[in-house]
């Protein structure tokens, strides 16, 4: 029994490329497909926003003399290949709803032959109906990240919660991949993330999420079976509450 009913998953572009940080990772991709569609057989409202990061990043193209706007917009336009492709390998796994495809893309900015424009109204009603809603292109702007999109669609589409999905297993007082001594945190407020210096999302995001009382699920998205988990209750990430 699932414990949300809908949810917005946020997942990192990077963690699609695996191990090689850039581009798409095959066997990567229909593992996240399956533990969709799994969360979504279990009746779950799933609502998702990818990142772009495996593919491009307006800041790194500011580091090499672009200019942030048109480097951000390359970023946002990572973000649609990348729901592309995930939209791809579900709906290959899985039969249509009445002659629409299980997964369906939206993005913020039109770009009508690959994809709807978004509408909170229509998203809603597609989640209603077992679709398994992408919303791409971040949020349409230049100086925000798929962080923020997130926290803004969860928000926007009345999610139960922000699931994290990441390829480390919950919040640690410090980056567990280089620090020995840093110590998991599986329950927090949001100002402890502030007054604690926490990364886990930029502040915009963060801060979004505090004022409309959206929590946060980090957890480990890499471990087949773990979105389940999560939605079954079990506590193996780290909840801002
Ligand atoms: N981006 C943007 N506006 C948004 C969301 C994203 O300009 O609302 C751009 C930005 O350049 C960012 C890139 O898209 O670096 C990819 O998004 P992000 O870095 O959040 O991806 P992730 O790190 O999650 O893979």
């Amino acid at each position: 029994m699932a414990q949300y009913k809908r949810v917005l998953l946020k997942l990192s572009g990077e963690s699609l490329a695996a191990g090689s940080k850039q581009g798409i990772d095959t066997t990567r991709l229909h593992d996240y497909a399956s533990q969709i569609i799994e969360i979504s057989d279990m009746g779950v409202e799933v609502a998702i926003v990818v990142g772009g990061g495996n593919i491009f990043r307006g800041m790194a193209g500011s580091a090499e003399g672009l200019d942030r706007v048109s480097g951000d917009r390359m970023g946002m336009l990572a973000t649609v290949i990348n729901a592309l492709a995930i939209s791809a390998a579900i709906n290959a796994q899985c039969p249509a709803i009445q002659g629409t495809p299980r997964a369906v893309v939206m993005t913020s900015t039109p770009m009508e032959s690959y994809a709807r424009y978004y509408d909170a109204l229509t998203a809603r009603q597609l989640l209603a109906q077992g679709h398994i809603v992408f919303i791409a292109g971040g949020t349409g702007n230049p100086f925000f990240t798929t962080d923020s999109a997130s926290a803004l669609r969860g928000i926007e589409l009345q999610a139960d919660i922000m699931l994290k999905g990441t390829r480390v297993d919950g919040i640690y007082t410090a980056d567990p991949e280089r620090d020995p001594t840093a110590i998991k945190l599986s329950r927090l407020t949001y100002q402890e993330v502030y007054d604690r210096g926490l990364r886990i999302m930029d502040l915009t995001a963060m801060t979004l999420c505090q004022e409309n009382h959206l929590p946060i699920i980090v957890f480990d998205m890499d471990t087949t079976g773990n979105l389940a988990r999560v939605m079954r209750g079990e506590e193996i990430g780290s909840i801002v509450s």
